[in-house]
Parts: structure tokens; sequence; C-alpha cells
């Protein structure tokens, strides 16, 4: 690998910001109490989850008691599907984490409907009520696609779900550093955040339950998080996820003109490729499907070339890295040679010229196949 790497994955993950690991720390090493113990020290430490609480409230506009820490955005999303226990109806674009949900759940008997997307890589709340069942409890359809960046109508989606009497939930977890979120103006039941996107530690994240919604919890065993959410909680992780949430909405829109700049500069760069381009997206990620002169390449090869020359990006989701099948939102959209696809992805760290200069790598090892 080139020693000077450039990384163009922070879809998949971003680097703990230093002010966030800075104000966790202490709840390592000095408040490294149990914060469900009732003594003072443990109370010490109960009145920084707390806090913390509070900042992820109003970082998405909702009220403290509607947030539940998990360990992520899997956890979440499998807290609110699991839970609702009734038919689901998701859109065909969504992470793994909902998609297998759906079929375990289908498995077990439950009515399981898709939502489709149309080729602009938009879940329209036509589409979706037309995947409305009479057993359907729950539709789910995520803010920001992680593969291509679209952007979905989450707040008509919810109008739609209920005016049929059906719960709305949404995957957030790429939508943190772009979008401002705001549950009651959406109108959602339920919203998953996942920490590790927005420059907090990996393993932490929440859900937010809409007052008044009945879950069955996943994990049980103790009593935290009202009985939802069993397990001593994760107190620094979760201090750095308030913080985090606090600065992502602080930065948004230096952020959000930052990101443009690198991807317009990666993109005018790019002598090969098609970018796959939707209705509205946001600029943290960009896919593009290759071509090289004897045809069309193999995507996963290609990122693997490209790594070799130290520019690091990804095929679809880590989470589905290694699967032979293209990302199942590019079948979804009916995006043609979906397996010759490469997703960048871009954050705050990324500079203009890392941009330009993984660009000129890109053409470069595409003109090699
Ligand atoms: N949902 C989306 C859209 C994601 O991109 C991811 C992570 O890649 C997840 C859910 C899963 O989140 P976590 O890694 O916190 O389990």
């Amino acid at each position: 690998m080139k020693s000077e790497s450039i990384y163009l994955d922070y879809a998949a993950t971003t680097p703990t910001d230093e002010q966030v690991f800075n104000a966790a720390k202490p709840y390592y090493t000095d408040i490294f109490y149990n914060p469900a113990s009732a003594h003072f020290l443990g109370q010490k430490a109960n009145a920084a989850v707390e806090k913390a609480r509070r900042q992820c409230a109003q970082a998405v506009n909702a009220n403290a008691d509607e947030i539940y820490f998990t360990s992520g955005g899997t956890e979440s999303i499998n807290l609110a599907l699991c839970g609702v226990g009734g038919g689901l109806a998701v859109s065909n674009i969504e992470h793994d984490a909902t998609l297998a949900c759906a079929q375990k759940l289908s498995a077990n008997g439950a009515d399981v409907r898709y939502i489709k997307v149309n080729g602009d890589g938009v879940v329209t709340p036509e589409a979706l009520t037309e995947a409305l069942g009479e057993r359907t409890a729950l539709a789910c359809v995520m803010a920001v696609n992680n593969i291509v960046g679209s952007v979905q109508p989450i707040k008509r989606l919810a109008a739609a779900a209920h005016s049929k009497g059906v719960l709305f939930f949404t995957d957030a977890v790429q939508a943190v550093n772009s979008i401002d979120i705001d549950v009651k103006d959406w109108g959602v039941d339920m919203l998953a955040v996942s920490g590790h996107k927005f420059y907090a530690p990996k393993g932490v994240g929440f859900l937010y339950v809409k007052r008044g919604v009945k879950l069955n919890p996943s994990l049980v065993g103790g009593n935290q998080e009202g009985g939802l959410r069993a397990g001593t909680h994760d107190v620094p992780a979760i201090v750095a996820m308030g913080e985090a949430i606090q600065k992502a909405k602080a930065l948004r829109t230096e952020y959000v003109s930052h990101v443009k700049r690198v991807a317009d500069t990666f993109v005018k760069t790019l002598d090969c490729g098609k970018v796959i381009e939707c209705a509205e997206k946001t600029d943290e990620i960009v896919s593009v499907v290759f071509r090289g002169k004897n045809g069309y390449i193999d995507g996963g090869r290609l990122a693997t070339a490209l790594s070799v020359e130290g520019v690091c990006c990804s095929v679809g989701s880590a989470c589905s890295a290694g699967s032979a099948t293209p990302p199942q939102t590019l079948l979804a959209m009916g995006v043609e040679h979906a397996s010759s696809s490469v997703r960048f992805s871009f954050g705050r760290n990324t500079t203009v010229e890392q941009a330009k200069r993984a660009a000129q790598t890109v053409n470069a090892v595409v003109k090699r196949f």
C-alpha cells in the first residue's frame, strides 16, 4: 500500500473527533461508575448519561424520554422492527440490517412487503401506499441511502403511512452530518442513529421512539433504558455521542458546503465512469459505474487495485464487503452494470487536493483495466 493513503470511505465509518474523545475520556478513568448504582458516585455517571440524552434529543427535536441508547444502527433497527410485533413494509434500498430483520420476521410468519424505489433513487408516497397490506403495522424507509446518497421525502412518507394507520420508522444513520433531522416536523414514530457515522466512537447509537409507541425489548435483563434495552450503559461512548451530535449540528452548514466542494472536484477530475445520479442526494456519497477498454470492470477488483495505490473506497456497504452480489440499492434502482460500481464517500477531513489526487489515481488505474 502507498504510504500516503487517501481515505474515501467515510460512509463506512468516521474517526472520533478529538474534542469528542476528550469529553469522553474522564468517564473511562475517573468517573467510571455504573450509572445504575444508587450511590452518589454512580449518580455522577448517570448525570452524564442523562446530559447526553438531552443533547441527542435536542439534536433531533425529540423529548429526552424518547431517546433510547443502544449499541448502534443495527441494534436500533432490530429493536424497532422486531419490537413492534406485526407486519412490515420495508423499502428495497434499505441497509442489510433492515432487510435481514425483515427476512427473519418473514421466516417467523410475519407479513413482510417491499416498497419499490424508482430509477432516481426515490421512494415515493404512492409506492409506499401501494405496498401496505391489511396486516402492515410498520413502514420503514431510510432517510439517506448509504450506497448512492439519495435523500428520501420522509415527511411525506410518514404522512402516507399514518393515513393508513401504519407506524413509520426511518433509518437516519447516514443523515446526521448533512440533514436537519426534526422528528416532530417529519412526523416519524421511530428513528435510528449510529454514533460512528458522525465522529463519535463505534458501538453506540440510539433509537428515538415517539411517546405512546409500544415496543417489545430485544435484550432483556436489567431495567436500563426503561426496560427497553437491558445492559450496563457504555457511559464514555454515550457521552461522546451527545457531544458529537451537537457538534455535527453546529457544523452542518459549513460541512455541507465543504463536502460539496470536495465531491465536485472529485467528479470534475474523473475522466471515466458514470456517476449514479439521484433526484436529490447528499454530496458525501458518490457511486460510479466504471468501464475499461475491454468492457465493464468488476467493482471489487477496481476497489482492490485502488487500495494498492492508496485510495481507500468500497463496493457497497462495509457490512456486505466480500459479498459477490452488487449492492441491493443499485439492483433495486435498475442501475445497469451494478457490479461495476464503486462507492467513494467524503468527510470533514477530506481535502479538495485529496479529492483531485484520488480522482487522478482512479483515472490512471481504470486505464490499466
Ligand atoms: N444503516 C445504515 C444506512 C448504515 O449505513 C449502517 C452502517 O453502515 C447501519 C445502518 C448500521 O449501523 P451500525 O454500524 O452502527 O450497526
